[in-house]
């Protein structure tokens, strides 16, 4: 079955929306990491079998600084677990459905991820999450 696997929130300082959410919602920091090579800081919650994913940028050519450039804050994306994302993506391909990445990568968890373009699934920025 299809599950929300996390909600990315776009951010543009790590550590006092960390505190925030910690504070305020009390909600159960899982890990903070790096991802250089995206030029992301990001941190997970874990919210039931939900993740709340911010994501602070670490320089200004990271993967979301068009995003706090032209929105600001707020949710950035949506990421959906997928039984087999390399046939999944196949059939949206084929079904003209745009994606914003061409391949599968490995994302933050560890596990295979693509992205569906937003102009393609009414606004949102869809990530596919293939989680074993
Ligand atoms: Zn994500």
């Amino acid at each position: 079955m299809t599950k929300i696997d996390h909600i990315g929130v776009a951010v543009h300082e790590l550590e006092p929306a960390v505190k925030f959410f910690q504070d305020n919602l009390r909600l159960e920091l899982k890990e903070i990491k790096e991802l250089p090579e995206r030029g992301l800081k990001i941190a997970f919650f874990q919210v039931g079998d939900t993740l709340l994913e911010l994501l602070a940028p670490l320089s200004d050519d990271s993967q979301i600084s068009k995003f706090l450039a032209r929105k600001g804050e707020g949710i950035h994306h949506i990421a959906f677990t997928t039984p087999d994302i390399e046939a999944h993506m196949a059939e949206l391909t084929e079904k003209g459905v745009r994606m914003a990445t061409p391949e599968a990568s490995i994302g933050a968890e560890g596990f295979p991820i693509a992205f569906l373009h937003p102009k393609a699934t009414h606004g949102v920025l869809t990530e596919l999450i293939e989680k074993k």
